[in-house]
């Protein structure tokens, strides 16, 4: 080839780079193929406001009749007579009210979506048209929310089916507020052959329309302890004739302070809480046993297990050195521990550039880590995962309140958004898959 031949050539080329370049500078965030551009974020946005009536609806049914942890059986029985309505296929039950539904081709790649049914046990202190009809019992954590963003998606990637590159498999969990639903969803068999999981957790710090993600350890592991310090009581006149468990307690109440300033590196994350001491009665006599309790928290399952050790051995130590005896209880009925919530790095890449689709790239946050704990890791332990958050925040409407507070409302704007935010998690990620697979096959030939 001579140099005249091969001029237009490399200027065509220079000219394909620019256009390539233009492209991506237009949709900075994009960096998608495929369903790459603002207007499929846009379709999809206003596919779900015209579903905000049924939206609203359902999130008020569910609203004004919360159940607690593995009693969803209203809520459970709602969510079937929605995926009836629609004719979409499902098996019921997982993990007592649980249910798994299912779209798509039936074939790999599997993406599964994450809800949790769940309220709380607290009176509801909004006066509203739709308040809790339950007395104590509030969904108090947006679940109902939750469920009703997953009803979202499953109707709108139903109206969608044919584009569905995959399968999706649509999880609605029980349980999650202490009671490791998850983890029961993931024991029978849930999650499939799902290679990845996505969920979205309502949150009252950002505004409505906006969502964030964090990468890497993001909630804690958590676990709860009770121990009993046994001494010997008698008469408050002669503690030289008893062992006193006040005084053992007492100390190793002190010292399990210093588990995390002397022994977790200070970049670390850590908690140790005592939050419960009972024991004694009368003022003049020391008694026989004291018991305590309280929280323990980590950014990582490793760390938490280590808390757990050293707690048991302070405890333990104290309650010698003071002539008692400790029993100390790590696995306390009724509150099972939760591993750290850890996201996956290429899994927030992606959230973030669904997100800036949907939304706007101004619309989109890098999260923050916080020490509360979520049941959506124990799928975590099992397959990638990403759990994000998406804004609630209102305060003309009185939106501004923290999860598990009385006063806590939701602006129901939010409903289309996590309707279409993961619709989009789900239609993207099986895109995203098929147009790499087929990358490869370019390659190869
Ligand atoms: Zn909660
Ligand atoms: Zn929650």
């Amino acid at each position: 080839m001579d140099r005249f031949t091969a001029r237009p050539s490399i200027v065509l080329h220079l000219l394909l780079l620019l256009l390539h370049r233009l492209l991506l500078v237009s949709h900075p965030n994009s960096g998608v193929r495929g369903v790459s551009d603002r207007g499929y974020g846009a379709e999809l946005l206003s596919l779900a406001e015209n579903e905000k009536d049924w939206l609203v609806s359902i999130r008020r049914q569910i609203h004004e009749n919360p159940e607690l942890l593995f009693q969803e059986y209203n809520t459970s029985a709602l969510i079937r007579r929605e995926l009836d309505k629609m004719g979409v296929s499902y098996t019921f039950p997982f993990a007592k009210t649980g249910i798994v539904a299912e779209m798509g081709t039936g074939s790999p790649p599997i993406v599964a979506l994450r809800a949790d049914m769940d309220a709380l046990p607290l009176q509801e202190l909004v006066e509203w048209e739709h308040k809790s009809k339950i007395d104590g019992l509030m969904h108090a954590c947006g679940h109902d929310a939750h469920v009703t963003m997953l009803l979202g998606a499953a109707k709108l990637l139903h109206q969608r089916k044919d584009k569905i590159k995959g399968t999706v498999r649509l999880l609605f969990q029980p349980a999650e507020e202490g009671g490791a639903g998850a983890s029961f969803m993931v024991k029978e068999g849930a999650l499939g052959g799902a290679e990845v999981i996505f969920a979205t957790h309502i949150n009252h710090k950002s505004p409505t329309g906006t969502i964030s993600s964090h990468p890497g350890p993001t909630l804690a592991a958590v676990s709860v302890f009770r121990a009993n310090i046994e001494g010997r009581g008698g008469h408050a006149a002669a503690p030289h004739l008893q062992r006193d468990p006040l005084i053992a307690a007492s100390f190793a109440i002190l010292a399990l302070q210093v588990l995390i300033s002397r022994e977790t590196d200070p970049l670390d994350s850590q908690v140790v809480s005592v939050t419960y001491v009972q024991g004694g009665g009368p003022l003049n006599v020391i008694p026989s046993s004291i018991e305590l309790g309280g929280t323990l928290r980590s950014l990582t399952t490793e760390g938490l297990h280590r808390l757990q050790q050293r707690v048991k051995e302070v405890i333990e130590v104290h309650a010698s050195v003071h002539g008692c005896k400790a029993a100390v209880d790590m696995n306390v009925e009724g509150h099972p521990s939760y591993p750290a919530t850890v996201n996956d790095e290429n899994l927030h890449q992606f959230a973030q550039r669904v997100g800036a689709l949907l939304l706007g790239p101004e619309n989109v946050k890098v999260g923050e880590k916080v020490m509360a704990g979520e049941d959506f890791a124990f799928y975590q332990q099992v397959i990638p995962g990403l759990m994000s958050s998406i804004g609630i925040r209102n305060e003309g409407l009185g939106a501004k309140h923290s999860p598990h507070s009385p006063l806590f409302f939701l602006d129901e704007g939010v409903l289309p958004v996590g309707a279409a935010l993961l619709t989009a998690f789900a239609e993207m990620y099986l895109n995203e898959k098929q147009e790499l697979g087929a990358e490869r096959m370019t390659q190869a030939c």
